[in-house]
């Protein structure tokens, strides 16, 4: 596939005129080349997005409504087409993808299709002088930053909101999987979307991501990725006093207390860590097991981690395919180096890689890995390594499980296991984070605010928060 750039309605060829390779990560292999952009790439799309803001902003809500929610039955019309795009360029199984990444983007753009027709403004009177009437305006050309782990899934949830409220937008998908948006922008017409209200322009962030976000017509910025490039984000936009939201990294808690359903408990958490192994912003990656159950939960872990069936993402019956990347492979295998250097014993997996014959011999895949004994100020439990590698620690009371999760620079969720309602409150009220999953585990609500703290977040998205942060308030007082 040959990626380019989707700007006013054309498929434009990078400025430049190079490509960069795209590689699929089961094979190691390169399998397409995706437009790279650079900042005179970027104006044209700012420039085509500000001439398309007039007309969007003013276009009827129900006819924005109607183009979205075309977009997403065209979506799901090829939804095999896209999850096998996702498939091949992220290397997590096509079941997950095509059962949880594009149907949840498909409903990303459904939601606030609809979610727009049934958002109103305020009014207040005060007193009997005068009537306040609270409009909710569009701010113009957003930019919409996302990252590789869940590339649909995440576009879409920036690009339904911003464009459901009257914004136009330049979207930017991770230079490492951008199949999936350039087939979205393949859509765009037959969906009846006018040129230049979504532009997406691919290439490296520095090229790409960093232009657009200091452009001078680029007022909002949607961010998903990590936290160093988060950081570089907010330190741009600053000065320039630009609305942003930053979804970034975590280092997530699974708090198993002694009174859970041990074996639900097991199963969800096979999930919550190894998912797209590990690589999910809120895989549980830190696992606080109750000392009484711990060998219980500890054995069965084991167990189960040792039996993922590791191999073609293609192929329906795997559970575990490739890591994104070379680089990020040598990442996460020098955090298995360095849980043994810290002390800790591997009690499944470890840096030898699993046996993949094949198509897909020369892919990056990482042995799913379990590490006890840590102490959790140690690295291998401070930052995010973002692979299937989870730690298992002991803890002795609630209190000790609260300061054991909330003992990182991130707080982006946590899921605890107890039958005890009023503890289920009570620790969940404790943590610091954003989001907290009762006896389950990435269980999504559209309507509800999803974000998170500290480290992790800034400004939280989803819902009604979502259509405020695209829009702004403007009062209008009117004296009776
Ligand atoms: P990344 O920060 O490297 O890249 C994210 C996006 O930003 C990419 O499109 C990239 O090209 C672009 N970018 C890079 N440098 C930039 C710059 N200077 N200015 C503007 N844009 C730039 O992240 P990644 O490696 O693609 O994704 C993994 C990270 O994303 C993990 O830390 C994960 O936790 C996080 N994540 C968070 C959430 C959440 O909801 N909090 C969801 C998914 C992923």
């Amino acid at each position: 596939m040959r990626v380019t750039h989707f700007i006013d309605g054309e498929f434009v060829e990078p400025s430049s005129g190079t490509y960069l390779p795209n590689i699929e990560p089961a094979t190691g292999s390169t399998y397409g080349e995706v437009a790279a952009g650079n900042p005179t790439d970027v104006d044209l799309a700012v420039r085509a997005a500000s001439r398309a803001f007039p007309g969007w902003s003013s276009t009827p809500v129900e006819r924005r409504s109607q183009i979205l929610s075309t977009l997403a039955s065209l979506i799901e019309a090829r939804l095999e087409e896209f999850a096998r795009a996702e498939s091949m360029d992220t290397g997590k199984p096509i079941t997950l993808a095509r059962t949880v990444d594009i149907p949840r983007a498909i409903n990303n753009l459904r939601f606030f299709a609809t979610a727009i027709t049934h958002f109103h403004s305020e009014s207040h009177s005060t007193n009997s002088d005068a009537i306040n009437v609270t409009l909710r305006k569009p701010r113009g050309v957003c930019a919409l930053i996302s990252p590789w782990n869940l590339p649909l899934y995440l576009f879409t949830w920036k690009i339904a909101p911003a464009l459901a409220t009257g914004n136009t937008a330049v979207g930017k998908p991770s230079e490492l999987t951008p199949a999936t948006a350039y087939l979205l922008s393949t859509l765009c017409a037959e969906a009846g979307m006018p040129p230049g209200v979504l532009n997406i322009v691919h290439g490296h962030g520095q090229n790409v991501g960093a232009p657009l976000v200091a452009h001078a017509d680029v007022d909002t910025i949607s961010f998903t990725g990590g936290t160093a490039t988060g950081a570089a984000i907010a330190e741009t936009v600053a000065p320039a006093f630009k609305k942003v939201a930053l979804e970034m990294g975590g280092k997530n808690a699974s708090i198993i207390f002694s009174d859970a359903d041990i074996e639900q408990a097991v199963r969800t958490t096979m999930a919550s860590s190894f998912s797209n192994q590990g690589q999910i912003c809120h895989c549980g990656s830190r696992i606080l097991v109750h000392r009484t159950v711990y060998n219980t939960f500890l054995t069965r872990l084991v167990e189960r981690v040792n039996k993922l069936e590791i191999g073609d993402p293609l192929d329906a019956k795997t559970d575990q395919g490739a890591v994104v990347s070379e680089a990020h492979l040598q990442k996460i295998r020098q955090y298995i180096k360095l849980a043994v250097d810290e002390g800790g014993t591997l009690v499944a997996g470890g840096t030898e890689p699993p046996r993949v014959t094949g198509r897909c011999a020369d892919g990056f895949f990482v042995t799913p890995t379990v590490v006890t004994g840590l102490d959790m100020h140690c690295r291998v439990n401070q930052e995010e390594i973002f692979g299937p590698v989870v730690t298992v620690t002991p803890f002795d009371s609630d209190g000790e499980a609260v300061g054991y999760a909330n003992a990182t620079p991130y707080g982006l969720s946590a899921s605890i296991w107890t039958r005890d309602i009023s503890r289920a409150y009570r620790v969940a009220d404790a943590l610091v984070c954003g989001t907290v999953w009762v006896n389950c585990w990435m269980v999504r609500d559209l309507r509800v605010p999803i974000g998170g703290t500290k480290r992790s977040g800034l400004g939280h998205e989803g819902g009604v928060e979502a259509l405020r942060f695209f829009t702004d308030p403007k009062n209008v007082c009117v004296a009776i």
